[in-house]
């Protein structure tokens, strides 16, 4: 890899991060290199080999690192996690000037492993590989794929399973976590040197700001609402929201047990570790409140010199958030549903909509697709009838907003019964084509691709998949 690396995070105090090498595997071999990502980060894809991309070749100025972090998982507080199966290569600047980490997640144990073996099986790569790269096409705020291979070696879950690992591209794996992990131990001087180095890298419009700390809490949460908001648009489900899966540059990261939602139910829940469906798919704004105010906590010391003043300033920009949620969210279901004005009654309307979707079991994608190519689904009953009412009010043409909203509601999302189905011909067959045919289709979600229909068709009765696992 012929890359310009410029490590800036192992540049930061030594608590932060241990230096560690990814352990060398048997037999790599690259399933797929993600060509238009290498390009756009100043790599030839032709120089991404399968050594590279197992971590048995270190490319030249990599500084090799895993991070520290703690976590609330499931609520409960875990005060070191830390990179455990993923080593940071390091960072570079990208073609458009973004600073972009890459690191290889299944590269072998690390100082943070505690009993895990460090390694990733193929499936999880493969899923994470394909959703996020949806995610990306979908125009959600996301990490990205760069490479899998896979190690010719097997890891051990509940049974013996090939091996791999995927090269992850973040704008950084800087996490809630990663800020609780020095609040917890009152290691201020790491938590300033984080502070700066976070705001430089994914807010440097705040670094003259008068409370810097507190500026840094309202860009994360703004972030945060706007990206869950997103979720919300494209019925996708996280499954693990703990603090230590919620990055602090508003990317989608962690691509665990997470789905996305068929048939519309805000109750979905699809992780089988979610027993009491902590993270179901209407509960994800919450979530994010309570990460929020977990990472408010952390900034205490630096919001005011006087704690239960600073106490008070964090609680009101938090009992702020499900307002700029809700903003969030009705300008995603605003463009689903073809509104370009701003009418009172729109919420409700919106609302109804979804209502009229849950009582009939309406498939969410297909739903908002066939509203934006002009058809009137059966199911929502009165409810075309208010939509047309207020369609009438609207300055756009008919072909404009259905174009508006053929861009807001794709055809195409990874459905789940499609991805399970891509895994099992993967781990079972070594059967690569259906990862690459759906890797492809989910390049272009919104336009309709002739041959393709399958991928935009909810599953019938016995292909409905209702859990998901970690599978770490
Ligand atoms: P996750 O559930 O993937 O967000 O991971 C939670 C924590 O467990 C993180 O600290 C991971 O690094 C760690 N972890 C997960 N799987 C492994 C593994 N196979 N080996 C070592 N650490 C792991
Ligand atoms: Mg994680």
């Amino acid at each position: 890899m012929i890359a310009r690396f410029d490590n800036s995070y192992a540049r930061l105090p030594g608590a932060l991060h241990a230096g560690v090498l990814p352990t060398p595997v048997a037999e790599p071999v690259l399933i797929r290199v993600n060509g238009p990502l290498a390009r756009e980060l100043g790599l030839d894809p032709q120089a991404l080999t399968a050594e590279i991309a197992v971590g048995n070749r270190i490319p030249e100025g990599a500084s090799p690192l895993a991070q520290a972090y703690a976590g609330h998982q499931f609520g409960h507080f875990v005060p070191q996690l830390g990179d455990g199966r993923a080593i940071l290569l390091g960072e570079v600047v990208d073609l458009n000037g973004r600073r972009r980490d890459i690191q290889l997640k299944g590269a072998g144990p690390t100082p943070f492993s505690r009993r895990g073996d460090g390694r990733a099986a193929l499936g999880p790569v493969l899923r994470e590989y394909l959703v996020s790269e949806a995610m990306h096409a979908l125009g959600i705020p996301t990490t990205r794929a760069l490479m899998a291979a896979t190690t010719g070696e097997r890891v051990y879950r509940e049974s013996a399973l090939p091996g791999a690992v995927l090269t992850r591209v973040a704008a950084s794996h800087i996490r809630v976590g990663t800020f609780q992990y020095f609040a917890v131990r009152r290691d201020l001087d790491s938590l300033a040197a984080l502070i700066d180095h976070v705001i430089a890298r994914h807010y440097p419009g705040l670094s003259a700001a008068e409370n810097r700390a507190l500026a840094l809490l309202d860009a994360v949460m703004a972030a945060q609402a706007r990206l869950v908001a997103r979720w919300a648009g494209v019925g996708f489900i996280h499954g693990v929201m703990n603090t230590d899966n919620m990055s602090v540059s508003g990317e989608t990261i962690d691509y665990g047990p997470c789905a996305f939602m068929d048939a519309y139910d805000p109750g979905t829940v699809f992780s089988s570790i979610d027993e009491y469906g902590r993270y179901a798919y209407a509960n994800q704004p919450a979530i994010a409140q309570w990460n929020l105010a977990r990472f408010a906590e952390t900034l205490i010391a630096f919001l005011d010199p006087d704690r239960d003043v600073a106490i008070r300033i964090a609680t009101a920009r938090i009992e702020a958030f499900p307002a700029l949620y809700t903003d969030q969210w009705t300008d995603v279901f605003r463009r689903k549903t073809g509104l370009a004005t701003t009418e009172p009654g729109d919420t409700d309307l919106i609302h109804a909509l979804l209502d009229a979707m849950h009582v009939a079991r309406a498939d969410f994608t297909l739903t908002f697709r066939r509203l934006s190519l002009g058809e009137e689904p059966e199911e929502l009953g009165g409810w075309i009838g208010q939509w047309r009412e207020r369609l009438a009010r609207e300055p756009q043409a008919e072909g404009t907003r259905r174009a508006m909203m053929q861009s807001a509601n794709p055809a195409y999302i990874p459905r789940n019964h499609m991805v399970e189905a891509m895994i099992q011909a993967a781990v079972e067959r070594a059967d690569y084509a259906p990862f690459a045919e759906m890797v492809g289709v989910l390049e272009n979600p919104f336009r309709e691709q002739p041959g393709m229909e399958a991928y935009g068709q909810p599953p019938g009765e016995t292909e409905r998949v209702y859990r998901t696992f970690c599978g770490t």
